[in-house]
């Protein structure tokens, strides 16, 4: 095992043709073994310099100079980890850093693990479990909404309510353990009903934010968005259209989009991960039925079907059973190739969500050959994912799988509370079940979490953060 107190470095950018490379160093002995490899004016030495300064040099092994670096040297506890650090900023590429970080290791470093630095600061008490996971969310964001949340996670939004929410379950049973030890002087008569109020309102707390989890996964990953519809509809095109770009195979043979593609693309701050998929249509021919098979599946999962309709052609049996399909899941209907006459619209759309018993998603014209209706499909999806509103309220998001299952299992401890509360049970039962609950809350800050976990959740991320 690696030893907690070793000086580790890593590089910290990404290794690619880049002005700057940061090679970055954290422990005890970071500044000597900084002396070591660096080499400024006047001989002067790193390690007697005042925290938080650059330093102008290079960097030498065995003599040799390998690159010309500025040193940013800040000593803890007032660093990210908590612990001295050094950051070399030398120039990127994908050899530079290597040489330098090769430099920093025969100095007497020890390579750090993907995540390390950020263990550190979590062990060192820097940040929270939840503000260690925000930096790994930021660090990933891929649109607006998603850096937003992730940021305002990690100033701390998530353990800020956590914390609020442990000190109101911690106080009721403290008092309750007082009571029971000292039955004299305090009295839990009819303690009941005001745990249970107290309970009530700390469940709807917890449910507040299991309820923004969903908008919180949509915000982070993005919405998962499948298109569907028949073969020829214009699927392709329409995610063409979407993309501004022909990634999709375009081709008038029915039946071409045999397999799956998936697309990122970013609308005004919302993320669409757009699934094309096979033409949906009853066939015999195998490998289409594949096609068509993981068409439906991937639609099932879907946070939104956009259901491009040829409304050049007639409705058929095959629209019928994608409009069964559809029935009950967040759909678009898009009436593609506007551009021709016309035989399928709005009437014919509602005539069959009649007689499905479905209510009627929106329904748009577009035509992906003349690009006309982006701007009516984009405010569509914002509606129905933001209620028209793209602003980002300050409300603390949860985004991260973990956390949601440890306030899940916060909520049945102390719905488990009320129920013994209604059942009259002795007060024992009750503190049982809080604690239950103040524990689960715990591992969301990480006050109790194990060090498997602690581990596991560290190893995912990047290398030199
Ligand atoms: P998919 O099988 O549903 O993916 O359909 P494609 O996107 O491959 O399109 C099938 C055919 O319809 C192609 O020949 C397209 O050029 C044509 N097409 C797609 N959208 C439109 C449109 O809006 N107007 C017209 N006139 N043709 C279109």
């Amino acid at each position: 095992m690696y030893s907690e107190s070793s000086t580790i470095a890593a590089i910290s950018t990404s290794m690619s043709e880049a002005g700057i490379g940061i090679v970055r160093m954290s422990g005890e002995e970071s500044f000597e073994i900084a002396d070591r490899i660096y080499r400024g004016k006047r001989n002067k030495k790193l390690s007697e310099q005042k925290s938080h300064t650059i330093h102008y040099g290079y960097i030498e092994e065995d003599g040799e100079t390998i690159d010309e670096v500025l040193v940013m040297l800040m000593r803890g506890p007032h660093t990210f980890t908590g612990e001295d650090t050094v950051e070399i900023n030398c120039h990127g590429g994908v050899y530079v850093p290597r040489r330098v970080l090769e430099a920093c290791l025969r100095g007497g470093a020890r390579p750090a693990q993907p995540g390390e630095f950020t263990k550190r600061a979590f062990l060192n008490g820097k940040l929270d479990l939840s503000q260690a996971e925000a930096v790994i969310d930021v660090i990933q964001s891929r649109n607006d909404y998603a850096l937003k949340s992730s940021v305002s996670q990690l100033k701390g939004s998530v353990k800020r309510k956590v914390e609020e929410i442990r000190s109101k379950i911690l106080y009721h049973t403290a008092f309750i353990e007082s009571a029971l030890d000292d039955p004299e002087h305090i009295s839990i008569d009819g303690y009941g009903q005001t745990l249970e109020r107290d309970v009530e309102e700390l469940l709807d707390e917890i449910q507040r934010l299991l309820d923004s989890a969903d908008d919180g996964r949509i915000m982070k990953e993005g919405v998962q968005t499948v298109i569907v519809g028949k073969p020829n509809a214009g699927k392709s095109s329409v995610l063409n259209m979407l993309l501004g770009e022909e990634r999709a195979i375009v081709t008038d043979i029915a039946g071409t989009t045999r397999d799956i593609l998936q697309e990122h693309m970013n609308l005004h701050g919302i993320s669409l991960n757009i699934v094309d998929t096979a033409g949906i249509r009853k066939t015999d021919d195998k490998v289409e039925k594949i096609g068509v098979d993981r068409a439906l599946s991937q639609a099932r999962e879907a946070d939104l079907i956009i259901y491009v309709v040829d409304s050049s052609l007639p409705l058929d049996e095959n629209d019928r059973k994608i409009f069964r399909f559809i029935a009950g899941k967040k759909s678009i209907i898009l009436l593609n190739k506007s551009d021709l006459a016309r035989r399928t619209g709005d009437e014919e759309i509602r005539q069959m969500c009649r007689e499905q018993g479905m209510e009627e998603p929106p329904v748009l014209s577009v035509s992906a050959k003349e690009e006309e209706g982006i701007e009516e499909l984009e405010q569509a999806v914002k509606e129905m994912f933001y209620h028209g509103d793209i602003s980002f309220n300050s409300e603390v998001y949860i985004t991260n799988a973990r956390q949601k299952h440890a306030l899940e299992s916060a909520r049945q401890s102390l719905e488990k509370v009320l129920e013994s509360i209604h059942m009259d049970m002795p007060e024992d039962f009750y503190s049982i079940d809080l604690m239950d609950a103040y524990e689960s809350l715990g591992t969301i800050t990480g006050e109790t979490v194990g060090e498997d976990l602690v581990n596991e959740i560290f190893s995912k991320f990047c290398m030199g953060k």
